[in-house]
């Protein structure tokens, strides 16, 4: 099978296992468990061969939406970003600190930024509210 080789983590749960992805252009051949991995040494679950299906998904939303009305439009990254970071203020300014919430899950655990820095990233909203399955 022709294509290239990308040797990624599975980052769907604590397991990480070895991925061996095959695409040719942006499209994906096959998702195999990755032999060299010391881990998980080739096994895989269906969880990791379903991200084909995410990833082609045509509903997966691949830019953020803002609701206009009854619709969703497309804005930018730096525009989302703005629009969170206002709005975050906004409730804390008009409800306390305590009316927001964090959790934690798996994308954010697999994260190196979020495993190393969220006490300063969340620390600043200052909500007792935390919330993981973990
Ligand atoms: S392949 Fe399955 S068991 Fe391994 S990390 Fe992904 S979801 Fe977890």
């Amino acid at each position: 099978m022709s294509g290239t080789i990308h040797y990624r983590a599975c980052h769907l749960c604590e397991a990480i296992c070895g991925l061996e992805i095959t695409t040719r252009g942006a499209e994906i051949i096959s998702i195999k468990g990755d032999k060299a991995d010391p881990l998980s040494r080739g096994h895989i679950c269906p969880k990791a061969v379903a991200l084909k299906d995410i990833h082609e998904d045509p509903d997966r939303l691949r830019a953020p939406v803002k609701r206009v009305g009854d619709s969703w439009q497309e804005i930018s990254w730096p525009e989302a970003l703005e629009t969170v970071a206002s709005r975050l203020l906004e409730s804390r300014e008009c409800h306390g600190a305590d009316s927001m919430a964090i959790y934690a899950g798996n994308p954010s655990v697999h994260n190196y930024g979020m495993m190393t820095h969220p006490q300063y990233a969340l620390g600043y909203l200052r909500t007792r509210n935390r919330y993981s399955a973990t």
